[in-house]
């Protein structure tokens, strides 16, 4: 899913898998991670870091990231801009380090673990399960000191548990709409994914300023809830997506209105 797998050992780990390493403000490579590197993000990520600088959705991807558009799949995934007038740097990073640690985004979290998930066949058959791996980035010196971590204790102390929980639902959408059977998306298509996905201001003026109310049956709770509750309003965009993308009936379309507004394909 990421745009560079270079630094990714081929090595598939698990929670009890064993690494060591530090990362402090006096380690020689301090801050070289976060230059010339692509962060994709996810809708969680989006949530954190806007309501920190006080920006909008729509304004803080215009300003903060770009679009990058996944080969196999055509999905679009919002990734984190480099400021390429400061050398590739982050545009979050400052001489002290990241200037928005508390709400960083889980990939930054993550570092030097990376997280998949894929179908595999369980006692409950074919499920999507995690698997865990390495990045190691050539002028990173994390490795070479510190303590033992397993990767169960990394997590808990990088405080990726609510990421994780958040976006393990538009992870499985893009695993289950990712495989060769599905035909790529348009447009239009790729353009409602970015947005039920990223865009939760543009989101909520889509389900309040059009006609999408009148369209489906809802839930009047729900509704009311995702007028002021961004997090109701990025679940709802999920179980929008699996509609809109033909995953599941998530969302029932008024009697009258059934002939005429079935999704396409
Ligand atoms: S968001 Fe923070 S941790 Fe992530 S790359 Fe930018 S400066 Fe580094
Ligand atoms: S390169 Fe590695 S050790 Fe150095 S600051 Fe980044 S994560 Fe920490």
């Amino acid at each position: 899913m990421l745009p560079s797998t270079e630094y990714v050992e081929s090595v598939e780990r698990t929670l009890d898998s064993k690494f060591t390493f530090n990362c402090h403000k006096d380690i020689s490579c301090f801050n070289k991670c976060c230059q010339n590197t692509d962060m994709l993000l996810t809708p969680f990520d989006i949530l954190r870091m806007k309501k920190r600088l006080g920006l909008s959705s729509t304004e803080f991807l215009k300003k903060y990231t770009y679009t990058h558009i996944d080969e196999q799949s055509s999905h679009p995934f919002a990734v984190l801009s480099m400021n390429e007038e400061e050398g590739g740097k982050c545009c979050f990073l400052t001489p002290e380090g990241c200037s928005i640690y508390e709400d960083r985004p889980a990939n930054c979290r993550y570092y030097p673990v990376g997280k998949g998930l894929m179908i595999r066949d369980t006692t409950d058959g074919p499920a999507p399960v995690d698997f865990y791996f390495f990045i190691k980035q050539p002028a990173c010196r994390g490795f070479d000191e510190g303590r033992e971590w397993t990767i169960q204790e990394w997590r808990a102390a990088q405080g990726v548990d609510v990421y994780d929980e958040m976006n393990r639902e538009w992870q499985e959408i893009q695993l289950r709409r990712d495989n060769p059977g599905k035909p790529k998306l348009d447009d239009n298509k790729q353009a409602l994914m970015f947005m039920a996905s990223y865009d939760g201001d543009q989101f909520r003026k889509f389900v309040f300023e059009s006609g999408f109310l009148n369209l489906f049956e809802l839930d009047k709770d729900e509704v009311e809830k995702m007028r002021t509750d961004d997090v109701a309003l990025m679940k709802f965009g999920f179980k929008y997506l699996k509609f809109m993308l033909m995953l599941e009936e998530t969302l029932k379309v008024k009697e009258e209105y059934r002939k005429e507004a079935k999704p396409a394909n």
